[in-house]
């Protein structure tokens, strides 16, 4: 048929840009309809094995109706917490090997980008998302090498609202503000100048992020409004000391719940929010920017244009790996954000990231 067809093409192309990827993986989850909700027909139409989707729009006819996007998986409803974090796992030994990783969720407010990091019910581990996994799996596998390397671990967390970098780990709960010019060397690596603190488990890593929520809600009329219009980023920093050779190595890793990327009726909006969804638009666009002009080895990477990128610049492009989760919402009028996020995927996906400034 006509779309097994298009697949099939399709395919053929997404194999030759295969080969030419470097370190960025983009993996797609498509949310399940919800209790109380119409159960479909949903825009996600198929879903290959090879990372590929078939998406319907209602609102065209014909052969213009159906569109398809490769990636490196694409996640259906059925999947499990455990299934979603399973290749993730190779992320968490890099930074214990000294790479620096940035794990992003992406999507429009509502799509699961939550449920993916952090999961609905911490009670349980089964529905941990990847940001519990991720640090259950660091701290094991750092003690697993404790004969021979001896690692030390520190976490800061910091959000970024209107262009405005606010300090989450602050214990007055004062919202302290950043001017990330005024970086701090943390064992080598400049970081933003934020609270730094030590950890040496999982459980101390959640009590921070307990605070760091609650900070979050500080100033903010409410809290789930406020929560998806500001990106905010855990930031763990490894450093590992070679029991035998004395040499010293360093990673991060980085997990960025982005804002929601919705674009905001220009006339509906006004005032703050208006002004929100500008800095939103913007710092998600200089996101893709940043990481095109990686792929395109251009001489200038436009870190500077946010200050989501100033942040992320030294885990974004050389030797760093990244991963995004792009989340979709199946409901029929979510179509046209559903595309927007797919094609957003589609600009950081088929591209060589890891080799483009790697002289080493
Ligand atoms: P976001 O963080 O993108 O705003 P959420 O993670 O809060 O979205 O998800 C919105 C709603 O959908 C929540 O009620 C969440 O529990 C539910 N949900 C999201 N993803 C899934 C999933 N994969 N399976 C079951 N429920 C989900």
């Amino acid at each position: 048929s006509s779309y097994h067809k298009l697949l099939e093409e399709n395919r053929l192309l997404y194999n030759q840009v295969q080969d030419l990827k470097g370190a960025i993986r983009v993996y797609c989850r498509v949310r399940p309809f919800l209790p109380g909700q119409s159960n479909g027909p949903s825009t996600v139409d198929y879903i290959g094995e090879n990372g590929d989707m078939m998406i319907v729009n209602p609102l065209k006819h014909g052969k213009d109706a159906r569109r398809v996007f490769s990636f490196n998986k694409v996640f259906g409803t059925s999947v499990t917490q455990e299934q979603i974090y399973a290749d993730t796992q190779s992320l968490i030994r890099s930074v214990l090997d000294g790479y620096n990783v940035c794990i992003f969720a992406y999507g429009q407010t509502g799509s699961g980008k939550t449920y993916t990091m952090s999961g609905p019910d911490l009670t349980t581990e089964e529905t941990w998302g990847v940001n519990y996994r991720a640090l259950r799996d660091l701290f094991h596998i750092s003690k697993e090498r404790a004969g021979s390397i001896k690692y030390e671990v520190f976490v800061q967390m910091i959000e970024i609202y209107n262009e405005q970098v606010r300090d989450l780990l602050v214990s007055d709960g004062s919202n302290r503000r950043l001017d990330i010019r005024n970086t701090s060397q943390l064992n080598g690596i400049n970081v933003p100048d934020a609270f730094l603190v030590p950890v040496t488990c999982t459980q101390d890593v959640l009590d921070l992020m307990r605070i760091g929520q609650k900070n979050r809600a500080v100033g903010a009329t409410a809290l789930n409004e406020r929560s998806s219009r500001s990106h905010s980023v855990l930031t763990v920093h490894v450093r590992g000391r070679e029991l035998v050779s004395n040499s010293i190595l360093r990673g991060c890793l980085h997990l960025v719940d982005l804002a929601g990327s919705e674009r905001v009726d220009k006339s509906e909006a006004v005032g703050e929010r208006l002004k929100e969804a500008q800095h939103i638009n913007r710092s998600l666009s200089a996101l893709g920017d940043v990481i095109s002009a990686l792929a395109q080895k251009s001489p200038h990477i436009p870190y500077r244009n946010s200050k989501l990128t100033q942040v992320l610049q030294d885990s974004l492009g050389g030797h760093a790996k990244t991963l995004m989760f792009v989340h979709i919402n199946p409901e029929l009028n979510a179509i046209g954000e559903t595309l927007s996020t797919l094609k957003f995927a589609e600009r950081v996906s088929s591209i060589e990231l890891g080799a483009a400034q790697s002289n080493k």
